[in-house]
């Protein structure tokens, strides 16, 4: 089946916010991360909703330049990858010590199937930029066995050491976490990029006043922000991965703060001779993750780990997934390559307060 790639709101349709009146409800558009930024705001005034669009938007190409980019030499990310092989290894910021230590404790969870040092892999790849138009089909070649066997001997959360203090000296590293990447490896923040970003969009948004409720879209993480005057639950569309068109149901939320962070294999991907080659990678194999799943949505109250969550559980499969989930306290929606919806016990329950209610 062909599958068209679409950029809007990838993975999940956002059905909140109909119908609205008071407060104002305003929307904005706008992208970064590689991605498009949705914001839907509920504000008293229509002023402060544009200056918060503003400066979120500024908070997005900040996070991108100054923390997250493996392109940019202005990054942190760049700066720590350009540090492979130091003996002194790269002293963290407090951020980025806590979103790695974040993203090892998925990793040791879910037995190395979330790891974000698949850098060399995913650049031998390219799938991303090549599913984004950067870069044109025809420069599309698939990596040969040696090729990826040779990259992912640099690739492996178990080389990577944090610590909070230098090693080398054996004294306390003043102010914060050193870590030392072995020579060759490259950390990729690819999957939690979105998720962190709106986790600092939730801390911006407890500083505003005037917006009493928001629905963030970034690419296929969403932040659903508050309540709306009336109280009402937010509902969240679920689309089909076997038919981006149609949605499979809806998420019923009870008013507060959640994230919902999809990934698939049905939007950033290439086709070659009939095989889609996809960018969510088997750690154990360097090629794109091989299960019965064709989506998988989270639902969490932290965008790192949502966002970490969705791609162990793609690469996991639904077994193993669903008891990675539990680990977390989270929801996971699974569908399947048959059309098969299988989620967590959460979900399916009447009384909770969050459900899914299948179309
Ligand atoms: P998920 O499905 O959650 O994970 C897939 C991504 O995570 C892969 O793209 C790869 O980077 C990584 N990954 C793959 N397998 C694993 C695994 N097993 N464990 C851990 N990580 C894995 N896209 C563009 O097209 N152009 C840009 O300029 C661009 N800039 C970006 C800048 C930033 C700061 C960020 C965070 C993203 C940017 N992107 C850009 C998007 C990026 O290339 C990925 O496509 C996107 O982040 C994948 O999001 P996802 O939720 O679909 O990924
Ligand atoms: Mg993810």
């Amino acid at each position: 089946m062909k599958l068209k790639i679409r950029v809007l709101l990838l993975g999940v349709l956002f059905l909140a916010g109909c119908g609205q009146k008071e407060p104002i409800f305003t929307q904005y558009a706008d992208t970064a991360m590689g991605t498009v930024i949705q914001l839907n705001l509920y504000s008293t005034d229509t002023e402060s909703a544009k200056n918060f669009s503003k400066e979120t938007m500024e908070l997005l190409n900040t996070l991108e330049h100054e923390r997250l980019s493996w392109r940019l030499e202005t990054s942190e990310v760049f700066r720590l990858n350009a540090s492979a092989g130091a003996e002194e290894g790269f002293p963290l910021s407090e951020d980025l010590a806590h979103e790695l230590a974040a993203c090892l404790d998925v990793w040791e969870q879910s037995e190395g199937a979330f790891d974000v040092t698949l850098g060399a892999v995913v650049r031998l790849w390219k799938i991303d930029s090549l599913a984004s138009g950067e870069t044109s089909k025809e420069e599309f070649v698939i990596p040969s066995h040696e090729e990826i066997s040779k990259a992912l001997e640099k690739c492996g959360s178990e080389h990577l050491q944090l610590v909070a203090g230098d090693m080398v000296t054996g004294e306390a590293a003043e102010g914060g976490t050193r870590i030392y990447l072995p020579g060759g490896m490259q950390i990729d923040l690819g999957a939690v990029g979105k998720g962190i970003a709106l986790s600092e969009i939730e801390a911006l948004l407890n500083n505003q006043s005037d917006i009493s409720a928001a629905v963030i879209s970034a690419g296929g993480s969403i932040l659903v922000y508050g309540a709306k005057a009336d109280n009402s639950t937010w509902k969240v569309g679920i689309v089909n991965p076997l038919d981006t068109s149609t949605s499979i149901g809806t998420l019923v939320l009870d008013p507060s703060n959640w994230y919902i962070t999809t990934s698939g294999d049905y939007e950033r991907y290439v086709e070659v001779d009939g095989v889609l080659y996809h960018h969510i990678l088997d750690p154990a194999t360097g090629y794109p993750a091989e299960s019965e799943v064709r989506g998988v949505t989270i639902l969490t109250r932290d965008g790192l780990l949502g966002d970490a969550l969705s791609t162990a559980c793609f690469v996991l499969g639904v077994e193993e997934g669903l008891q990675l989930v539990e680990k977390y306290d989270a929801e996971a929606l699974f569908v399947l390559a048959d059309g098969e919806i299988v989620m967590s016990e959460g979900l399916a329950e009447e009384s909770a307060d969050a459900k899914f209610i299948a179309e």
